[in-house]
């Protein structure tokens, strides 16, 4: 029975969403606000996340990033207007998919069940087929092709592989990737990590994406 966690502080909309789900054997928690919905993952690991954008306390974008810094969970979004869908379709917050109000409750549970039977957004077994550091070889594959990497490329991309979402600052790639750091600059970092992600994006879109960039702070690597 997939547990699916509800964050929405409209009671109505709410209401339709659990009874459809409930109604498909699904087991629902619902919360009103996004801290509630963040403590949820204190003490539960739900299967999915719906999340409204406008909450009473933060935003259902912000809620996305912050549970994005410790799960995969598969999102999905209840966006309300125009501007929210252009938000969820060009930051990259990680999101599964999305629907917009008013929507039927069964497109929602549909949309659900198809996204957790393609696994989810990064289920961990296809992490090591979509990239594959063999050490030995310093070799570097991505769908089982190995990828024609510079020196900097595969050191930027092994750092980043070993410790898969931890956020490096562009300042702690340049120490660990480069021997002579201060003669590179900060942009040399986002130049190799464009080369990188474009490389990727030849053998898998998904593969590009797991590189993600963190405004203000540097790059992360999320499967
Ligand atoms: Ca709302």
């Amino acid at each position: 029975m997939p547990a699916v966690l509800i964050v929405e502080d409209e009671a109505a909309i709410a209401d339709t969403l659990i009874y459809a789900l409930e109604t498909e054997n699904f087991s629902v928690t619902h919360v009103s606000t996004a801290q509630e919905g963040l403590d949820h993952f204190d003490s539960h690991a739900p299967d999915f996340a719906v999340l409204d954008i406008g909450l009473p306390d933060f935003t259902g974008f912000d809620l996305c990033r912050k549970i994005r810094d410790f799960s995969q969970v598969p999102i999905l979004f209840l966006t309300a207007r125009d501007s929210e869908i252009d938000q969820v379709l060009g930051l990259e917050l990680g999101a599964d998919d999305y629907v917009t109000k008013p929507f039927s409750p069964r497109t929602v549970v549909a949309r659900i069940r198809a996204i957790l039977r393609r696994g989810g957004s990064a289920p961990s077994e296809v992490s090591s087929d979509l990239l594959h550091h063999q050490a030995d070889t310093m070799s570097i594959t991505c769908c089982g092709h190995p990828l024609d990497l510079t020196a900097h490329e595969y050191k930027l991309l092994a750092i980043l592989l070993a410790q898969p979402g931890r956020v490096f600052t562009r300042e702690q790639l340049l120490e660990q990737a480069w021997d002579d750091p201060g003669s590179a600059m900060d942009r040399t970092i986002d130049a190799h990590i464009k080369t990188l992600r474009a490389k990727l994006r030849t053998h898998s879109e998904d593969a590009a994406e797991t590189i993600q960039t963190r405004r203000g702070l540097g790059y992360t690597l999320v499967f």
